[in-house]
């Protein structure tokens, strides 16, 4: 009901600044203080972000708002507490010793929290599990924060993680969010596409990077949104970039270097095939294909068609029925 999922925002809410307390002011917190500092974080941009600590403790955060009337049941239903597989009935603190990174909805609402562990460890981030506040394929983490820098700049900057979101913000890029794990859903685009003219993808250097990047172009295009793709160097995310290069050349990789997603899949589906050779330049053209018949835009399509006609001397009819074959057999 509207009453529990309200009772469950405050919760949230208070936990977030709990947290955030034990980050910020005691000794508990530290250690993970000294974490954030040393991955250059700023004491503004922790407060700004809202971070917080979970201490190594199975019911600090459970006795705190119970001390303030949240009952067990409704704290289990939103995640902040977890039940045992062990000793049925009994409950603790979901996260323990963990950075925390509190998620809020569109209007602000702290709704659910990830929580990244300081040493090595798995999971890497446990982030809250689905409730009724948190549906994780309808949240772009940080976007009521960046909404209005979004408006005014036209341009969305969609990246993988927290940190590439926060170490955006401390470049100079308020404009940043992230779709928690990388597969975009049909929602997060079109919510994309309510607040952005364009969005920028600004994944990972690495193959899991380029999965993502090849995945979501398609998912923004069937969304209507224009996309590009700014690719970060082998190895990088775009925390380790601002952090290895500087701000200004972040800031130029995600601006003037950032290309359509068009030319990026066409350019990143060449890797696969040896154009040197008769059928791999037949091959590459079937995938070119393949992935053109997805592309929303005609003048688009035209475009790239009359590239491709020019570069591998291949007549403007024959790939027009290629396309259209792949269209036929894509649907
Ligand atoms: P850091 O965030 O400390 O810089 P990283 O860059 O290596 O570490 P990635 O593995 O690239 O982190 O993860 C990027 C994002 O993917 C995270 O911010 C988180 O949102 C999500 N993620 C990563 N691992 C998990 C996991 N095990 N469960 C849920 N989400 C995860
Ligand atoms: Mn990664
Ligand atoms: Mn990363
Ligand atoms: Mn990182």
């Amino acid at each position: 009901t509207y009453r529990r999922r309200k009772r469950m925002m405050e919760a949230h809410d208070l936990a977030s600044k709990f947290y955030n307390y034990i980050l910020m002011n005691t000794e508990v917190g530290v250690q993970a203080l000294h974490y954030l500092e040393r991955r250059g974080l700023r004491k503004s941009t922790i407060e700004e972000f809202q971070l917080g600590y979970a201490p190594d403790s199975w019911d600090t955060l459970g006795r705190f708002l119970h001390k303030r009337g949240f009952d067990a049941a409704l704290l289990l239903e939103c995640g902040l507490l977890t039940e045992s597989g062990q000793y049925p009935g009994k409950v603790f603190d979901r996260f323990r010793d963990r950075i925390l990174f509190p998620v809020h909805d569109g209007q602000g609402n702290c709704i659910a929290f990830g929580g990244r562990i300081m040493a090595k460890g798995e999971p890497k981030y446990l982030n809250s599990p689905e409730t009724a506040l948190f549906h994780k394929g309808r949240i772009l983490y940080n976007l009521h924060r960046a909404r209005q820098a979004i408006r005014k700049s036209g341009a969305a900057l969609l990246c993988e993680g927290y940190l590439d979101v926060i170490s955006a913000y401390q470049a100079g890029v308020p404009y940043a969010v992230a779709a928690l794990g990388t597969a975009l859903t049909p929602d997060q685009a079109s919510i994309l596409k309510r607040n952005a003219q364009y969005v920028v993808m600004a994944y990972d250097g690495d193959q899991a990077g380029v999965n993502a990047a090849k995945k979501n172009a398609i998912v923004l295009d069937q969304a209507g949104v224009e996309a590009k793709v700014a690719v970060m160097p082998q190895g990088l995310d775009p925390d380790d970039v601002v952090k290895t290069y500087g701000s200004e050349y972040f800031q130029s990789l995600i601006t003037r270097e950032a290309i359509s997603s068009a030319d990026y899949m066409l350019q990143i589906m060449r890797k696969d095939y040896a154009l040197s050779t008769n059928e791999g330049k037949s091959k590459y053209l079937q995938a070119a294909m393949a992935y053109l018949a997805s592309v929303t835009n005609p003048i688009e399509q035209e475009i790239h068609l009359r590239n491709l006609e020019s570069e591998f001397k291949v007549s403007m009819d024959v790939l027009k029925t290629e396309l259209q074959a792949q269209a036929m057999s894509a649907r």
